[in-house]
This record gives structure tokens, C-alpha cells and sequence, in this order.
């Protein structure tokens, strides 16, 4: 699945084995919550996995540097909005080497990829697959013919895809669209909003799924092996995007999605408006230790959505606490080579991250230090270091 030139039985590759994953990264309003951290951490494990595997792999990753939420916390705030960005993008990043998140190769946001998206709505046009009303405004035709048909990214009906449209940035009402699916790819230039040369369409600035699909194809390259995200992001970015980038080269935009659970806190969506997100820089500002927050993280399988809860970090730093006692201790050679295999086996099940931490605290109750040797020990630190992203030095 992830060789390039691979067509036949298992084994029958020749060729250098590579992957292409890209990642929908934030818009850089505010502070990494735990749910952004959960998404990227998950992805982290992904690219790990992989990298053990001998898989050269292209990890490409946007910002969404210019769009209405940022534009709107900017004007509340009284903040220039290109300050805003450049300070949460900071902050993000600083998040991120917290949380030992192997950066991406490239990092592109939606600002320097202007002419790149002004090119390819301004061909979008020219096919017939998108419009233009009286204010300016460019939108695409959700009934343009691709391959995997329109709805095979999110599996949803018509019927369940309008008021998830309405919900997440979409605009079913705006008057003058021919479906109210379409989804803006150009906004005209309006007073007090940023704008750029869009050649043909006039001034403006890039709708969201468009930044994506363009970044994707021109970093990464297309067919991606997978496009990932948050899972709110299934509908209607990821499916928009897919159609954008299907129309423009006729080739299926990504080969798998994956797509990454909800974190609530105590019960409750996590949201700016209830005042409930927990912020990665605050915990580690308070003193928890960012492995711990990791390891949290990993504690629950990607796909499912959870609660974070406050007892979580200390059993994790627990939890932590005797991995790294086992390791001080050192542990026999062919009990660790054991362990990394196991390691690698769940981890190849669908990202099992639960089940990885679940053999070290197996490893770790069983060790004791009368058998050690420095070879084992040194092969399981470098093994969950480079397949979990946690450090037990
Ligand atoms: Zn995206």
C-alpha cells in the first residue's frame, strides 16, 4: 500500500518505499489545546512508524494563516492579525517540541501559497467546475464529476451533510449559489479584510479547502497516502478538499484518511465559548511533565473520542515514573528484543498506542534489575523513544 511501484503480491517490491501524509495544522488564533495535541501526537506515531519501517516519508503540514476565525479574534482583540498568527504560530510550535512531535518536512501557511491557489481556482473556472457571483465571490460546483464520487470522504448522505455544512464554516444561505453545498474557494476583496492580486478573479483572499488541496498537491504530492485530521474535519474540509484537487488533476486526491477522535474535558465538548479547554503551554507552565501529557495522549486510541479528566496526568506521570525506574534498572537482552516486536506489532494493528503502554507497564512490573544488560536496556529506550516519541532517559 505504501510503495510507490508496488502492484503485485507482498515481497515483490523493488523500489524505495515512501508515504505522503498530509495533516490539516491549525488556524493560529489561539493556544494548543489537548484535542489539537491528541491529532498531532497521533499523526507523530504515524510518522514514526513508518520512519522504523524504513518508509521514506513526506510530511507536509498548513497553517490557515489567513481565514474568518483568526480575522474576527484579531478585531476583538485589537491585534494586527498577522501578529496574532505569528505568536500562536510560535506558540504551537514551542507545543509541539514540548510534546516531542517530530516537525513536518514542510510547513506551508495559506498566505505564502496565494498565486499557487489564485492558479488553480482561476483553472477551476476555466473547466466549468466552479462560478462566480455578481459580488465577485468564486465558488465551487459540488456536482462536478470526480473520482471517488462527491460524499466517499465522509460517507455522508445529502441530507446529513447540510446542517454539518451550516455547523463548520460553511454558508448553505448565501443567496445566489447554485446548491447550497458549494463551498467558497475565492472571496472578493471587501473593506477592512486583507486582500491579494487574484489575477482574473479580481482581489481577494483563498477559501480554506482550496489552501489545502493546493498545498497537498504541490509539497507532497498526489495521490496522498493519507490526509489526516481532527474528525470534524472529515466533512466538510477533507471531502471539499478531495473534490478540489480530483477536479483539478482527474486522480484520487489521498489512497486513506485518517481521521483523529474528539477531547472533551469532564464531560463536556472543550470549547473556547465554555471557558473548558485545557491549554498544553498552561500544563506544562503548572509543572506537568510534557511526557506525561504525552503519554496521556497515547493512553487512548486515536480514532476514539474521550474525556480528559484531572487524575489522568498523575496516573500517567505515575505510569511514566515506573517505565523510567525500569529502565535506570536495565533489562535483559532478549526480554527487550521481545518487547520492541511486541511494541512494533500493536502499534502496526491500527495504531494500538493503548496496547503499547500496556506491555511497558508490563515490562516494567516484571523487571528487576538482576538480569540486565546495557544492550537491552539501550534497545528499548531507543525503541519507545522512536516508535512512541517518549523519552525514558
Ligand atoms: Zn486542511
Amino acid at each position: 500500500m505504501f510503495c510507490s511501484s508496488h502492484r503485485g503480491p507482498a515481497g515483490t517490491c523493488r523500489k524505495k518505499k515512501e508515504a505522503r501524509l498530509y495533516v490539516c495544522g491549525i488556524t493560529p488564533y489561539d493556544a494548543t489545546h489537548l484535542g489539537h495535541a491528541a491529532t498531532y501526537v497521533a499523526f507523530d506515531v504515524l510518522q514514526r512508524l513508518w520512519l522504523d519501517a524504513g518508509i521514506e516519508v513526506t510530511y507536509v503540514q498548513n497553517t490557515t494563516d489567513v481565514d474568518d476565525p483568526l480575522l474576527e479574534r484579531a478585531a476583538a482583540t485589537g491585534v494586527d492579525w498577522r501578529e496574532l498568527a505569528t505568536s500562536q504560530i510560535d506558540l504551537f510550535r514551542s507545543d509541539m517540541e514540548h510534546l516531542r512531535v517530530l516537525p513536518p518536512a514542510h510547513y506551508i501557511g495559506a498566505v505564502e501559497s496565494i498565486p499557487e491557489v489564485v492558479e488553480a481556482v482561476t483553472a477551476l473556472v476555466d473547466s466549468g467546475c466552479a462560478y462566480t457571483l455578481d459580488n465577485g465571490d468564486v465558488y465551487y460546483r459540488v456536482s462536478s464529476e470526480v473520482e471517488p464520487p462527491f460524499g466517499s470522504v465522509s460517507h455522508l448522505t445529502r441530507a446529513e451533510m447540510l446542517p454539518v455544512f451550516a455547523e463548520r464554516g460553511g454558508d448553505p444561505e448565501t443567496p445566489g449559489k447554485e446548491d447550497p453545498l458549494d463551498p467558497l474557494l475565492w472571496r472578493a476583496a471587501r473593506p477592512g479584510e486583507p486582500e491579494w492580486d487574484g489575477g482574473r478573479l479580481g482581489p481577494g483572499r483563498p477559501g480554506w479547502h482550496i489552501e489545502c488541496a493546493v498545498i497537498a498537491q504541490r509539497y507532497a504530492g498526489l495521490p496522498l497516502t493519507v490526509q489526516g485530521g481532527g474528525s470534524d474535519l472529515a466533512f466538510p474540509h477533507h471531502e471539499m478538499g478531495a473534490a478540489h484537487a480530483e477536479s483539478l488533476t482527474g486522480r484520487p486526491f489521498a489512497e486513506a484518511y485518517m481521521h483523529v477522535g474528539m477531547v472533551g474535558y469532564e464531560g463536556e465538548k472543550m470549547s473556547k465559548s465554555k471557558g473548558n479547554l485545557v491549554i498544553v503551554s498552561r500544563l506544562v507552565e503548572q509543572g506537568a511533565d510534557p511526557m506525561a501529557i504525552r503519554a496521556v495522549l497515547l493512553s487512548h486510541h486515536y480514532r476514539s473520542d474521550w474525556m480528559y479528566v484531572d487524575g489522568l496526568l498523575e496516573d500517567a506521570t505515575a505510569r511514566l515514573e515506573a517505565w523510567r525506574a525500569a529502565a535506570h534498572a536495565g533489562t535483559d537482552k532478549e526480554e527487550a528484543e521481545e518487547l520492541v516486536a511486541e511494541l512494533r506489532a500493536v502499534l502496526a494493528d491500527d495504531l494500538d498506542t493503548p496496547a503499547a503502554l500496556d506491555l511497558l507497564d508490563n515490562w516494567a512490573d516484571e523487571s528487576d534489575d538482576g538480569d540486565s544488560d546495557p544492550e537491552g536496556t539501550r534497545l528499548v529506550i531507543d525503541a519507545v523513544d522512536a516508535l512512541l516519541g517518549i523519552d525514558l532517559r
